[in-house]
């Protein structure tokens, strides 16, 4: 009885340590591909499914990683590629289940990617108001989606490791709440008032 109550503790601490940390495998999607990553798309089965899986936090250590710099790094190579030509992108997109967007800040001057970890949205608010999506993982497909027009976003500053809150408007907050449902398993289309073919 005493050894396991011994024993108990140390694997919870065991456990602990290594929570959150990026996989091998991970590590292999992040550094296995060139600059420009692939994106998985609803209309390959496996690709579907994984898109419907839930994403998780980096800890500490990988966002100091040289694994957390190259995916950041190839997140923004890949949805500014032309053969993408996106406003955003999510971690399950590029094959990792982990809370990572990139977004275009047209609320900023210059409108700069903009690389998001352990990111959430806290609060919602403002108009809800309906516009035109599309997704880089749903080809051939665009929709009428309803949004809320403010929302305070929360993510971790890989730099310094402290949690950073943000409020956004318009367009931009549109980006997020598509990007933050990807983490969720949601798909536009999931929300979407009316969808249509878009054959360009
Ligand atoms: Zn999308």
């Amino acid at each position: 009885m005493r050894i396991i109550r011994i024993i108990i503790p140390m694997v919870i601490i065991l456990a602990g340590c290594t929570k959150g940390g990026l996989t091998k495998q991970e590590k292999a999607v992040i550094s296995g591909q060139g600059q420009v990553m692939r994106v998985l798309t609803v209309d390959n089965r496996e690709d579907s499914l994984f898109l419907r899986g839930e994403s998780i936090d980096f800890s500490d250590r990988d966002l100091k990683s040289r694994a957390f710099r190259e995916l950041a790094g190839k997140m923004v190579s890949t949805v500014t590629d032309p053969s993408q030509d996106g406003v955003g992108i999510a971690g399950p997109q590029v094959g990792l289940a982990r809370r990572i967007i990139a977004v275009q800040r047209f609320d900023k001057e210059g409108e700069p990617f903009e690389v998001y970890p352990n990111v959430r949205i806290e609060s919602f608010s403002g108009d809800i108001v309906s516009g035109q999506e599309g997704c880089l993982s749903v080809p051939g497909e665009r929709g009428s989606v309803p949004r809320y027009s403010v929302v305070v976003v929360s993510y971790k500053d890989p730099l310094t490791l402290r949690t950073v809150r943000d409020t956004v408007e318009g367009f931009t907050a549109v980006i997020f709440q598509h990007e933050t449902d990807h983490l969720d398993g949601i798909l536009y289309t999931d929300r979407a008032d009316s969808l249509w073919v878009d054959d360009r």
